[in-house]
């Protein structure tokens, strides 16, 4: 099983995979946490190249590429080996980022992101994901509570319409697969959220 996270940052999708995770343990799963851009020694290289707020120089299609370049690590090294070795895999964000954020947020477009990232997957698609739904406002305002506004990084420091956008696409593809997305209200609080997850993925796991 396959599962990933998505949504704008400052959503809570870090804080529930945790909890989540451990809960899943508790009822004897095998369970694989982790997270892109990163997740890997070479992941993480490439994360700290990407977030790093110096790096004003970079161009999109570098962008689109390293994101690519840090998710084929991720499959090849933990995520396929895990979904073989029959644990479930819990990927804080995955491909569905790289279409809003570069495809929409950056305005690469879709069909651009998906064939870079069709060579990435190599046809490793999870079968749910959960996308937690939350206006720009009220992501920002817990993004700056939790970190200072000094201490965002290259991503984070893009302004409203940026994540507008990113939020938009999230919204269409969840429209275009609902069967594999599904709305997470990410506005209410951590434990109702929490609740909510545990019965989505049990059911899901199950099935
Ligand atoms: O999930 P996390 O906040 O740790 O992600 C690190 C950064 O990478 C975030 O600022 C996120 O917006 C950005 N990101 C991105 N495109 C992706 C995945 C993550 O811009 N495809
Ligand atoms: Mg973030």
């Amino acid at each position: 099983r396959f599962i990933t996270f998505e949504g704008i940052d400052g959503a809570g999708k870090t804080t529930q995979i945790e909890r989540l995770a451990g809960w899943l343990e508790e009822q004897g799963r095998r369970v694989v946490c982790t997270r892109e851009p990163g997740g890997t020694r070479i992941g993480d290289a490439v994360r700290a190249v990407l977030l790093n707020p110096e790096h004003t120089e970079m161009t999109a299609r570098t962008e689109v590429l390293l994101y690519a370049a840090s998710r084929a690590q991720l499959v090849d090294q933990i995520i396929r080996p895990a979904i073989e070795d029959g644990a479930v895999v819990l990927c804080d964000r995955f491909v569905d980022a790289s279409v809003a954020y570069q495809g929409a947020g950056l305005r690469i477009g879709e069909q651009a992101v998906r064939e870079v990232n069709t060579f990435a997957l190599g046809n490793l698609m999870p079968d749910l994901t959960l996308w937690f739904d939350i206006d720009w406002a009220q992501a920002s305002e817990r993004l700056l509570a939790r970190r200072g506004a000094g201490r965002l990084d290259r991503i984070e420091q893009r302004g409203r319409d940026f994540f507008d956008r990113v939020a938009n696409a999230f919204r269409v593809l969840q429209t275009t697969e609902p069967r594999r997305i599904q709305r997470i209200d990410a506005r209410r609080d951590v434990e109702t959220i929490q609740q909510e997850i545990r019965r989505i993925v049990w059911n899901h796991i199950n099935n």
